[in-house]
């Protein structure tokens, strides 16, 4: 089960999950409530998510706590990446606060990073956390990925995520290297 209420979240862990056979249901979907994200780093975030959603459902769940954390605004908005697009999940509006707050930065560096938690209906948790960096441009280009992604070029490539292919994209984001070491992990 996906400990996610996200549906851009649930479309890449599918793609993910799919070689292994494994066909994930989303916590959403099971009706069961979205836990406060109180933790201080993404891993918390991811544990607190993972353990929430396992216990509710009896069985093992597999939560993400993500963002985009940008070097010359200290870090922000890091693990409150989602609440910067307010409730109506407005991502042009986040994408443009952190514009602004850039003001005149030149090529300003960031990265995004996924913490992934897989938590067992006995309490057991082992989580893992990857990295995709790059730099951040204006105006935003393209309709593809979610959340900041018309904003974000990964280093080595001209589109950014939300102009690439989303295979393209999945072989190298912070989610899949993450994913990467839970797959190593479990074989
Ligand atoms: P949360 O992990 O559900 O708290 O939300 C993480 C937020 O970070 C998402 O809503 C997106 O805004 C952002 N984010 C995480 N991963 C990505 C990504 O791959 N592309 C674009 N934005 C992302």
């Amino acid at each position: 089960m996906l400990a996610t209420h996200n549906p851009g979240k649930v479309r890449e862990f599918a793609v993910l999950l799919k070689p292994f056979g494994i066909t994930p249901v989303a916590a959403a979907d099971l009706g069961l409530p979205e836990p406060v994200e109180d933790g201080d780093s993404f891993v918390a975030n991811a544990r607190i998510k993972a353990v929430a959603a396992a216990t509710a459902a009896g069985r093992p769940a597999l939560a993400d706590d993500s963002g985009l954390v940008v070097d010359a605004l200290g870090g922000a908005p890091g693990i409150h990446s989602a609440r910067w697009a307010g409730p109506k999940k407005d991502f042009g509006a986040a994408m443009a606060r952190v514009h602004r707050e850039l003001g005149d930065v030149a090529k300003p560096a960031a990265h995004f990073t996924a913490a992934l938690a897989v938590a067992w209906p006995d309490g057991h948790v082992e989580a893992f956390e990857g990295h995709v960096h790059g730099t951040l441009t204006w105006p935003p280009r393209g309709e593809r990925g979610f959340g900041y992604d018309p904003m974000f070029i990964a280093d080595g490539q001209t589109q950014t995520f939300g102009e690439m292919d989303p295979a393209a994209k999945h072989a190298i984001s912070h989610r899949a290297a993450a994913f990467r070491q839970l797959a190593d992990a479990c074989l």
